[in-house]
């Protein structure tokens, strides 16, 4: 199998977790080799999304160990989205040990140390039984499955253009901070429209104004000033990203940056010298453009990558297939 070539894409692995939640409460987790599942057709995730998800990474090491990276703000992630949606709650050891069975279950797609590649875990949970109104399901499903996903980018990190939207993906205080199913439904429009005009995403701005950047695509933003700060934009709607959380750290710790969270204008970008999305799927992707109403209002050569975005892409990717061996919390071993 040719691991750097693939995309990121549905790509069948063995097995794959179930586990549902009736009568107050959650049944054993069980493996499946059948990714087919039955459900009413009431269920009220079909018709009103009642619904969150979670993405994370194995990474296959050197030493033929498998690492996930950070998978408890994954599960804390997911019990905040549960909150809001109304949904029971997995309890953090619960979830990880579901995904370390999955992954282990699954370890002969973990792509290989150095191809690049890595097995993504694509975790679920949604409302389910018999409803017809407005009201929160009372049987509920999680489930978990994985498919090897490429590099973003093959090889050396590739710079994209971005379109700033003229569409909302999500609401002031609605469902923009929680990884929600609803979110995304919103986004493919906006999103084949950039695609269209050759952009690779678009770039959402805050719901409320139109005048500060919240999101890129799937992935959150992040500038570097031209005197050297990390700044990542605040609002109610940004979903708070686990790989932000750390690049803002490693920021901070590895390479000595102040690190500012604050609003981002859209008419004021000429302060970055490196501009990018990050993501678990995004990784570190710089941004060399940015269309807005008609012009271009950011602009660097499409052909390099800035120092910073280089540096906090190479120690992420370190770390995450155990080449450097840092703030161990942020590893768990998934046992051969
Ligand atoms: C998942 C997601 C991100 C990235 O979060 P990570 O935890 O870094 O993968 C950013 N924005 C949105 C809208 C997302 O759904």
């Amino acid at each position: 199998m040719d691991y750097s070539s693939l995309g990121f894409k549905y790509y069948p692995t063995d097995y794959y977790y179930i586990r549902t939640f009736k009568d107050g409460q959650w049944s054993e987790g069980r493996l499946t080799q059948d990714r087919f599942i039955t459900i009413s057709m009431f269920s009220q995730v079909l018709h009103y999304s009642q619904e969150a998800f979670e993405g994370l990474k194995a990474y296959a090491t050197k030493d033929g160990c498998i690492n996930l990276f950070r998978p408890d703000m994954n599960a804390k992630r997911l019990q905040k989205s549960c909150r809001r949606l109304l949904m029971p709650e997995i309890p953090e050891k619960e979830f990880i040990r579901a995904v370390i069975e999955i992954v282990k279950a699954n370890r002969n797609h973990v792509p290989p140390y150095g191809s690049g590649a890595s097995l993504y875990i694509r975790p679920v949970i949604f409302g389910i039984g018999d409803n017809l109104g407005v009201n929160p399901a009372s049987e509920f499903m999680f489930i978990i499955m994985t498919s090897p996903v490429g590099p973003y980018f093959k090889g050396a990190l590739k710079p994209v253009r971005m379109l700033v939207s003229e569409y909302d993906r999500a609401a002031p205080f609605g469902t923009g901070d929680i990884k929600t199913g609803g979110n995304y439904a919103s986004s493919l429009l906006p999103n084949r429209l950039a695609k269209e005009q050759g952009f690779a995403d678009c770039i959402y701005l805050d719901p409320a104004t139109h005048t500060k950047i919240d999101e890129v695509g799937a992935a959150n933003f992040f500038g570097i000033t031209k005197s050297g700060k990390f700044v990542s934009p605040v609002s109610s709607s940004i979903l708070p990203s686990v790989t932000q959380d750390s690049l803002k750290y490693l920021a901070m710790d590895k390479l000595g940056l102040k690190v500012e969270e604050r609003d981002v204008y859209i008419d004021k970008l000429d302060e970055f010298a490196e501009v990018g999305a990050c993501g678990t799927a995004a990784a570190v992707t710089p941004i060399y453009e940015i269309f807005h109403q008609g012009k271009v209002i950011y602009s660097k050569d499409s052909e390099k990558v800035g120092f910073v975005s280089t540096q906090l892409s190479k120690i992420m990717n370190d770390i995450q297939v155990g080449d450097v061996k840092i703030y161990k919390n942020w590893i768990l071993k998934v046992q051969n």
